[in-house]
């Protein structure tokens, strides 16, 4: 296949990034990757290429590194866009280390966004997050809805990363930025060469719900069942985790095409279809036959009642839409679980 041209994806080891960068070789590109492995392992190259036999190109750098993220820009010419993954995401996390928040997710931005010109680069698409509309009155959401005060220093950190891009395309009339607010992704590759590595005590549901299928926990926790939804338990939008990497490939195709007039655009990636705490458990246990042994637990400080998306922006603009079905996505997640068991049980 056409070499389509070079892409760097920073954070490309994680969850999303490591998805994204399977898609952009499927698609003919040449993704280049660096990551500081602060929440991922070098051996995700490897289900990569396990995946699609191309090694993509790893450099391991902190973008809050000015002086080595220059280095590596002068050592690899001729990328043509950046997407931005790396950063921090674990709310409760970010309450307690807020400088730690701050530092990682806006240093690294600016340090990108200041190198970007200086090498040639005018495009970048950036993770952002649908946390930035915190609980919606009108539902779906769509891209105009409100944006709410942020809940935690992580939101905050999504919120002033979008300002700091809108602000970069006013100064910077070559500058081209698509801004991605993603919903709940979740699922694993359908081949469990690569999926969600979680550090420790799961906080999102889906690792949580598949290890204690496992039995690594006790019980699943279902906080809180006397919310105003129809079964009581908070709602969102979960989306696979391959079709949203495949967003980022629509969008990358977009930016060099330069099909778009603006220079920032906005697009929510979800389903579309708000889906109950308690039915991701009991499609899991339709989908996979295991068992999840729960219970109805106090509300989560902070949670948001329920979420879902308006999505059709994103199917017009970017000819994309979430296409894998919630039992697929479910067997996948439960798949790359078992794969992490047997791995463990050889170490
Ligand atoms: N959740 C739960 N038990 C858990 C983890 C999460 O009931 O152990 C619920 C949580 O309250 C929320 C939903 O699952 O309603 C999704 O939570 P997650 O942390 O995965 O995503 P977010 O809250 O950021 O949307």
């Amino acid at each position: 296949m056409a070499n389509k041209g070079k892409i760097l994806v920073t954070g490309g080891t994680g969850y999303i990034g490591s998805h994204t960068v399977v898609e952009l070789f499927n698609a003919g590109y040449e993704p280049v990757v660096i990551d500081n492995l602060s929440n991922s392992n070098i051996g995700v190259i490897d289900g990569i290429k396990a995946i699609t036999g191309s090694l993509p190109v790893f450099e391991n750098i902190d973008c809050k590194d000015y002086n080595s993220l220059e280095r590596f820009f002068e050592k690899h010419s001729d990328i043509k866009a950046v997407i931005h993954f790396a950063a921090s995401k674990a709310v409760g996390e970010s309450v307690e280390q807020p400088l730690v928040y701050y530092r990682n997710n806006i240093v690294s931005l600016i340090n990108l966004l200041q190198l970007m010109p200086k090498f040639g680069i005018n495009n970048i698409v950036f993770s952002s997050s649908c946390t930035v509309y915190g609980q919606p009155e009108i539902l779906p959401v769509t891209e105009q809805s409100p944006i709410q005060p942020a809940t935690s220093p992580y939101g905050s950190t999504k919120q002033m990363s979008e300002t700091i891009l809108r602000d970069a395309t006013v100064a910077d009339k070559n500058l081209s930025v698509v801004l991605l607010r993603y919903f709940n992704p979740i699922g694993a590759h359908p081949s469990a060469e690569i999926g969600e590595l979680p550090n420790g005590v799961p906080n999102n549901l889906l690792p949580y719900v598949t290890q204690t299928a496992a039995g690594i926990r006790k019980m699943l926790r279902v906080f809180g069942d006397d919310y105003n939804t129809p079964d009581g338990s908070c709602i969102r939008d979960y989306i696979n985790v391959v079709d949203l990497a495949k967003a980022h490939v629509c969008a990358i195709n977009r930016v060099l095409e330069k099909k778009s007039k603006k220079n920032i655009e906005v697009f929510n990636l979800g389903t579309g279809n708000g889906v109950s705490v308690l039915e991701i458990i009991n499609t899991f246990e339709k989908a996979t036959g295991v068992k999840v042994p729960y219970e109805i637990a106090p509300r989560r400080a902070g949670d948001i009642e329920q979420v879902w998306a308006d999505a059709s922006l994103a199917n017009k603009e970017l000819g994309w839409k979430a296409e894998e079905t919630l039992e697929n996505t479910l067997k996948s997640a439960w798949k790359w679980q078992e794969k992490l068991m047997a791995k463990n049980k050889e170490e």
